[in-house]
């Protein structure tokens, strides 16, 4: 068995497989065009043959071997003149990603890409179809698994191409890269029947096997572009990489080797346009290799550095890199620039759109790489280059700290305790000897400072092997207790914050710790490396993804990002949404400000959402997704989500139910914003406890809607008290309904056809004895009263009932209306007798702050009193106050309608996102 191995290894160490060169695919068919292709004929492979000493196998020369060996004497005889590599930026360098390559249409895209890209030079690397390679491993595991299955497994992979070729390919193009196809094919099957037979793969065979997807992808592709008439070569990058295996999934490029490679590859195909494998290459004794697991942007990059290349474009079916993994993160935003560091910080962490290596050696030579989305061509891309550029570029992302998170799952965190460890010299490199020893990989390693514990990350699957390993390496210090214990805890994953210097930066770590204690994520471990760009935890694996949602939407999601309840969507309610709708963008763009109603609550229905309710369509939604209305889990929802940081409950009903929710929300830490008047001119006790709940917490409650709709009423009083003024007293028409029929009771019309008019215009509520009870006004004046310190309840306050005492108790509005001309005669007196006096009549509330009292009745007042003058429905108030003692500060204007409430209420969440520090 093991001489077989032996012998497999080594045939798949000689190249001694045909180079499948579509760069001379006509010679086999058109002898006569042989001498003029020459040049294009890859030599470096019969040269390799030659620099080793190897000699070909017997019975392994084909067609083109031989021509291989023909073309070599041409070259050896000098009939071809070497050309040298024109290095530098007329190279521009393209990586297109196993998805861009995924079926015959897209191959067919990306050579347009490349066709229509200017520059003088071009190399692109190109990665094999999508799932190849997956598919080629599989081949691998099924023959030393001796599943049987690999022959049809082949003959899918073979379908596949062949299929491909067909839809690209006519003609001799199709033919010989048909002929190659099967030529391989072939090939591999005697491979996988030979391991099939040794029930083993040594890992050069292995590569050897998977490399082939990025073999037919660069050939077809290759051929697609000269069927469009441009002149291109391609090329097997394992004539030309040359690479160290350091590890099982790492190799070192030599790059001196790699030159000397490329500058003979070159000079015996020197193409403007050169179509590469990505992920393939050799081992300094030949011997095929890959670059490892999705190693092609690693291929890119080096050749990037080799051609010292104006720029590498990686094509892939993202528009960029992401602040986190699009399909782990919540809504992650694409970063137009990253520096070197922190892309690669970004890459070793997790982030799988770039191959962490592909970082180094473009960086050696400043070249950018640009990430781009070949499904969008009109998104820029992501640039990722030195810091200094961006600076210039791109200020406003500097002063970003953190750019972006990964994560890295499937990890157990080792620990290893003990008070004998302090200020023992040598025990880490103990520790990591022992780990070295069992070969596992160390992500990260974190020390507390007093020395009593070191703590490590390793992948799951080497856990075991690291903790027998250390139990055995310090099993004398165990019985000795010297150490307490080699502790193991499984599932675990890692979280990294990447940033330019963002460890460097006061608050951000805190920030970043807050917003994951905020979503109760119990952190294990901690590391920050030195470098500042990046700091690590440590979490259970099953808290992964609400982590990184916490901490990206505390870093990504505006500081006043607001997650609101919307309760009681009636007239005011809707209202409000319709301007939330309209406003919510500007907010956004311009102030930074994010609203998202999370839920809306009717008292029969419901209508949640995950992140954010889509405004303009908030009425189908709730017919289509609406569930039956249950507040606790609404609030539970709206509150519930962790990724925004700010909760606020709307409450647009008058309802007294809801109002006595607000103190439990408010101690939540919920904010409460409403122009219900029910809790503040409720019992004072209740209201006397909201406000001490307010001033005690960061927690808004705002109610300026309360009194007066959209006007500053209780705002203004707020700030002439918060500014030492005193008030004397707060006199004002507070109903809209009955400015409005007072401003029309004169010139001998009677109350009750005013009334009517009032109720057809719709200024009333549907039975108008709700207002002119002046129950509504008497809240309004106990709300001002209590805002400026009087301990009053509504029962304190006299209020003059405009419904005459025989009406009070109709069954109806309609009725009441009927009978109310029957008791005109009392109002058109006491108005007569105004008139008669120069004066006219007002329907008033009063708050009589120096005689702590409060009332509400009719007054008369000059008619040269600003009072007097009022016009339609508005309101006005007069504070009298010491500072305005002589003239009142009047407040006037519209103080009823669903629009200027509802932009009450808007005013009041706006006044809550400032608070919450946005920007004015
Ligand atoms: P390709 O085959 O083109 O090399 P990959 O699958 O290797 O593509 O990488 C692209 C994928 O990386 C994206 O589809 C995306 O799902 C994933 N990804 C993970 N993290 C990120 C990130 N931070 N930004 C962008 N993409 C990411
Ligand atoms: N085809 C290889 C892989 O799937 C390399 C790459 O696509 O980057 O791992
Ligand atoms: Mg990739």
């Amino acid at each position: 068995m093991a001489s077989l191995s032996a012998a497999i290894s080594r045939s798949s160490s000689s190249p001694c497989f045909p180079p499948p060169n579509p760069n001379t695919a006509s010679l086999s068919h058109h002898r006569n065009i042989f001498h003029s292709q020459c040049r294009a004929f890859p030599l470096s492979r019969p040269s390799l043959f030659l620099r080793k000493g190897l000699t070909l196998p017997p019975g392994r020369e084909s067609q083109s071997t031989r021509i291989c060996a023909s073309v070599a004497d041409v070259s050896l005889n000098l009939s071809v003149e070497e050309k040298q590599l024109p290095k530098g930026d007329t190279w521009s360098v393209h990586k297109f990603g196993g998805t861009c390559v995924g079926t015959s249409q897209r191959i067919k895209n990306v050579a347009d890409i490349i066709i229509k890209d200017d520059s003088e030079r071009k190399l692109v690397v190109v990665s094999a179809m999508s799932k190849v390679t997956d598919m080629m491993y599989d081949l691998i595991n099924k023959a030393q698994s001796r599943d049987e299955n690999y022959v049809a497994a082949l003959d899918v992979v073979l379908e596949k191409h062949s299929q491909t070729a067909h839809d690209l390919l006519d003609g001799d193009h199709l033919a010989s890269f048909l002929s190659q196809l099967h030529q391989d094919i072939n090939n591999l099957k005697a491979m996988l029947r030979a391991i099939y037979i040794a029930g083993h793969a040594t890992e050069s065979f292995t590569d050897f096997v998977v490399g082939h997807g990025e073999l037919w992808s660069a050939q077809m592709l290759s051929l697609v572009i000269r069927k469009n008439g441009v002149d291109c070569k391609w090329m097997d990058t394992r004539e030309v990489l040359i690479v160290n295996p350091t590890s099982s999934n790492q190799v070192d490029p030599d790059y001196s080797l790699s030159q000397q490679g490329l500058e003979k590859w070159y000079s015996l195909n020197p193409a403007k346009v050169i179509i590469a494998t990505g992920f393939i290459a050799s081992t300094p004794q030949n011997i095929p290799t890959t670059l490892k697991r999705d190693g092609s942007d690693f291929s890119a990059a080096i050749m990037g550095a080799l051609f010292r290349a104006r720029q590498v474009t990686i094509w892939t079916d993202v528009d960029g890199v992401f602040s986190a993994d699009p399909r782990k993160g919540f809504e992650a935003v694409i970063l137009k620039t990253l520096s070197y560091q922190e892309a690669w910080e970004m890459s070793y962490f997790g982030a799988n759109v770039l191959h962490p290596r592909t970082i180094i050696p473009v960086m050696r030579y400043g070249i950018p790489i640009i990430i781009r989305n070949i499904f969008n061509l009109s998104a820029p891309g992501t640039k990722i280059c030195h810091p200094s550029v961006i600076e210039d570029e791109d200020k406003q992302d500097l002063q970003n700290f953190v750019k972006g998170f990964a994560t890295i799952d499937n990890l157990a965190l080792v620990n290893v305790e003990g008070t004998g460890m302090a200020g023992v010299p040598g025990t880490a490199s103990a520790i990591f000897g022992a780990v070295k020893d069992v070969g596992a990989n160390v992500i990260m390693i974190s020390q507390a400072s007093s020395e009593h514990s070191v703590c490590f990350a390793v992948p799951e699957k080497e856990v075991k092997a690291v903790a027998e390993a250390l139990q055995s390496r310090f099993r004398q210090a165990l019985d000795a207790g010297r150490l307490s214990q080699v502790a193991v805890v499984p599932n675990c994953s890692i979280l990294a914050a990447v940033g330019q210097k963002m460890a460097s930066t006061p608050g951000v770590s805190a920030t970043l710790f807050n917003a994951l204690a905020k979503a109760s994520i119990n952190v294990r471990a901690i590391a920050q490396g030195c470098s500042e760009y990046n700091i690590t935890v440590v979490i259970k694996r099953e808290d992964c993804i609400k982590a990184l949602r916490a901490v990206h939407s505390r870093f990504y999601l505006s500081r006043t990002t607001i997650a609101m309840g919307i309760i009681g969507p009636g007239l005011i309610g809707s209202t409000l949404l319709d301007q939330l709708r309209d406003q919510a963008s500007v907010l956004k763009e311009e102030f930074n400000i994010d609203l998202r109603v999370m839920g809306i609550i009717s008292s029969k229905s419901m209508l949640l959402s995950e992140s954010g309710i889509d405004l303009a369509r908030w009425r189908e939604l709730r017919d289509e997704k609406g569930e039956v209305a249950n507040l606790d889990k609404f609030v539970h929802h709206v509150h519930g989500n962790h990724f925004i940081p700010n909760t606020a409950i709307v409450d647009c009903t008058s309802d007294s139910i809801i109002a006595g929710h607000y103190n439990d929300w408010l101690r939540k830490g919920i904010h409460v914003v409403t122009p219900n008047k029910k809790a503040n001119s409720g019992p004072l006790d209740q209201y006397l406890s909201l406000r001490a709940l307010q001033r005690q917490s960061y927690t808004h409650y705002f109610y300026e809607a309360t009194v007066g709709a959209g006007l500053p009423i209780i705002s203004t009083l707020r700030g002439l008290l918060e500014t030492g003024d005193r008030i004397l007293q707060i006199e004002g028409i507070f109903s809209g309904t009955l400015s409005y029929i007072f401003n029309n009771f004169k010139d001998g019309r009677a109350f009750s056809e005013v009334v009517a008019e009032a109720k057809e215009a719709g200024y009333t509520e549907p039975d108008p004895r709700d207002d002119l009870s002046g129950t509504d006004v008497a809240r309004k004046v106990i709300i001002l009263a209590r805002e400026s310190g009087l301990k009053l309840e509504l029962s304190d306050i006299p209020v003059e009932s405009l419904v005459p005492e025989p009406l009070r108790d109709c069954a109806s509005a309609q009725e009441f209306m009927q009978q109310l001309p029957k008791f005109d005669q009392l109002l058109s007196k006491k108005q007569e007798e105004a008139e008669n006096a120069g004066e006219v009549l007002r329907y008033v509330g009063v708050v009589d702050v120096t005689n702590k009292k409060g009332t509400v009745e009719l007054r008369r007042y000059k008619k040269d009193h600003p009072f007097a003058h009022l016009s339609g429905s508005d309101n006005i108030i007069a504070f009298t106050t010491r500072r305005y003692q002589n003239q009142p500060l009047i407040v006037r204007g519209p103080g009823a309608g669903a629009q200027v409430t509802a932009g009450g209420i808007f005013s009041d969440i706006l006044r809550l996102a400032s608070y919450l520090g946005a920007p004015s």
